[in-house]
């Protein structure tokens, strides 16, 4: 299909108000309840009104979907995992959800698992560049801007900086690679990011290309988001224009940059990795792995571990009952389940209670075989993921007799 683009901004002018740019997305959302196109909608809200405690809700009342309007990014909630564990994979309704890019590839990946039913979603994508951890983003407000935290009512990346806006409408900035060096600023494996517009979603919303505070840039990747948009616009919830060309441009440079960036921090993460040979590859990490507590946490939290009769139970024999460490057995076994299909979302990383640089590790695994296998997880629905899958030609060098 043809890869529409917009101009947009929603004609509520509440929506407006509250929302962080043009407020599309949560006029699309309203849309969709309203007009009885889905059953509900997930989204991010703060709880009790904190903005470093964002969590996912399932609404299905339209006049609550504007509590969910403007960015929160100092929370990075497991949408994903959200959506397979408490709502069985969407089950049989039919729901809009929000994602940023990591949480689309993992819908992805669990619809290629048959464990989300991605026929009755409708992905609506935010550009992202990142998310903070939300206790050390509250440190850094303290420390590093010397503001309170609850002070604060938003906060955006807007480039290689972070800008922060207090309640009085005072605005203060910082560059993210200053704070970064002191260990502020995005989550790690944020930094590492190179999927900023989530081109595998339905459409793709955010402020690159955009002039004002008022308006959004949509980008439509398939007919199920052009459908939603067109209906939309008919029924007088947002208005659209065309981008100029310039404005095309801009997001696409916006994008690029934002790759850069991206790129030169899996250079500074990774190449001391890289030169490693395979025992001081194998030494590192395994050292990394002697301080494991076993809690299970990046498990639980991966949206690609999804085996409901996991191997690494101790009632299955593989990894002895009560060791801790456990036998390096217990990650290994978890990091070749899911390195093919990882989309660095961080969520194994963020809950490891002895903070083991998980996604690190399994995101450049991942990449590597992204060269040998040519797979890139969460991306093309008709893609399997390379581990999981044997072809014909391997099978008949196994010598297993392939013709049935
Ligand atoms: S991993 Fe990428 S898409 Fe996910 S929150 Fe971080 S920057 Fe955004
Ligand atoms: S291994 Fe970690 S970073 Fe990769 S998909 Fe799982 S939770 Fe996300
Ligand atoms: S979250 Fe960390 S400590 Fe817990 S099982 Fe995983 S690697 Fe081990």
């Amino acid at each position: 299909m043809k890869r529409e683009q917009y101009i947009a901004s929603t004609t509520d002018k509440e929506i407006l108000k509250k929302g962080e740019c043009g407020g599309v997305v949560t006029s699309l959302l309203k849309f969709a309840l309203e007009s009885k196109r889905v059953d509900a909608v997930v989204a991010v809200k703060a709880r009790n009104g904190n903005r470093y405690d964002g969590v996912p809700v399932l609404i299905s009342e339209p006049g609550k979907v504007i509590e969910t309007a403007g960015a929160l990014h100092c929370t990075s909630p497991n949408i994903a995992r959200y959506v397979k564990e408490y709502m069985d994979g969407a089950s049989g309704l039919k729901v809009a959800i929000v994602v940023k890019p990591c949480d689309a590839k993992a819908i992805i990946e669990l619809a290629k698992r048959n464990q989300i039913k991605l026929d009755n979603l409708i992905l609506i994508g935010l550009n992202c560049t990142g998310t903070l951890p939300s206790v050390r983003a509250e440190k850094m407000m303290r420390e590093v801007f010397g503001i309170d935290p609850a002070d604060v009512s938003a906060e955006d990346i807007d480039d290689d900086k972070l800008v922060i806006t207090l309640a009085d409408g005072t605005r203060k900035e910082k560059r993210l690679t200053e704070i970064e060096e002191q260990g502020y600023g995005r989550r790690e494996n944020c930094r590492r990011c190179e999927t900023n517009i989530p081109i595998m979603a339905d459409i793709a919303c955010g402020k690159w290309g955009t002039s004002d505070k008022s308006t959004t840039f949509v980008q439509v990747y398939t007919e199920k988001g052009a459908d939603l948009i067109d209906a939309a616009v008919s029924a007088g919830y947002i208005s659209v224009t065309q981008p100029e060309p310039e404005a095309v441009q801009v997001r696409r440079k916006k994008d690029d940059d934002a790759i850069q960036m991206a790129k030169r921090w899996q250079e500074r993460d990774f190449s001391s990795l890289k030169q490693m040979n395979i025992n001081q590859r194998f030494g590192y990490w395994f050292s990394q792995f002697a301080r494991c507590i076993k809690c299970y946490g990046c498990r639980d939290a991966c949206p690609i571990c999804y085996c409901k009769d996991c191997h690494l139970e101790a009632d299955r024999g593989l990894v002895p009952p009560g060791e801790i460490p456990p036998d390096v057995m217990f990650p290994m076994v978890r990091i070749t389940h899911v390195m093919d299909s990882c989309v660095n979302c961080g969520q194994c990383q963020d809950v490891c209670t002895m903070e083991l640089p998980l996604s690190r590790l399994i995101f450049l695994l991942n990449i590597e075989l992204q060269d040998i296998f040519k797979y890139q997880p969460g991306r093309d629905i008709g893609q399997l993921p390379p581990l999981r899958t044997v072809t014909d030609q391997e099978l008949s060098l196994s010598g297993v007799d392939v013709t049935f």
